[in-house]
């Protein structure tokens, strides 16, 4: 396995972005990229500020490591679940912002309330079972709960939001976050109205089959 630089310089570059929009705080969260059967993921407890691309680990789809001197990522289960199951997906953002935590914390899934976020994360977003952080159970209630969404919301703990790529996956984070206020905000107001669920499926294969410019 060859260390590819420019991949760790790309998760290091997302895990400052992350960072920096304030939807993580100290050193929680984590990040990582799959690429040719490798996992590049960020190490476990570490500051965003200090983060450099030699202190990216990968692993493979076994957990094994590859390269690195720090501890991967608590999280790796949860990586590994979802690359396992989502051939589709190469990037993965997890993270703890205020809004998706409070849904996490009162609801069991976003309904279809906006276009964007039925478009790029799916039609309804779910809030997965709990279980302890880091724990294989946790994987395995967040793979069930994502689906083929682009986003799940962990049970008193926070998101988890996948991608093609890591912009994807940063979007879908700040799309996620949007869509959890817009709904804590109109849940204040009184009934929230819902897109006709034919009127959601449309939008979302709209997005997956011909939206993005390719
Ligand atoms: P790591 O620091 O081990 O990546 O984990 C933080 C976290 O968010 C656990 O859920
Ligand atoms: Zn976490």
């Amino acid at each position: 396995m060859v260390f590819n630089t420019d991949v760790a310089t790309e998760v290091v570059k997302y895990a400052r972005i992350v960072s920096e929009a304030g939807f993580t705080k100290g050193t929680w969260g984590n990040i990582s990229v799959y690429l040719g059967d490798f996992i590049y993921i960020t190490p476990s407890g570490y500051p965003y500020d200090l983060l450099k691309p030699e202190d990216i680990i990968v692993v493979d789809k076994q957990g094994n490591k590859l390269y690195g001197s720090l501890k991967p990522s608590s999280e790796l289960p949860l990586h590994i679940e979802i690359y396992n199951n989502r051939k589709d997906i190469n990037a993965i953002i997890h993270t703890h912002p205020v809004y998706s935590t409070v849904i996490s914390l009162t609801v069991s899934e976003i309904p279809p309330i906006v276009e964007d976020a039925v478009m790029i994360l799916g039609e309804r977003l779910r809030v997965s079972e709990y279980a302890l952080p880091g724990s294989w159970e946790l994987a395995k209630n967040a793979f069930i709960a994502l689906g083929q969404n682009n986003c799940v919301f962990l049970r008193n703990h926070g998101l988890v939001c996948v991608g093609e790529n890591l912009h994807e996956a940063f979007i879908a984070t700040q799309v996620a976050e949007k869509t959890a206020q817009i709904y804590i905000e109109a849940l204040k107001i009184g009934k929230v109205i819902e897109i006709p669920q034919e009127h959601a499926k449309v939008l979302r294969e709209k997005y997956l089959t011909s939206y993005k410019q390719k």
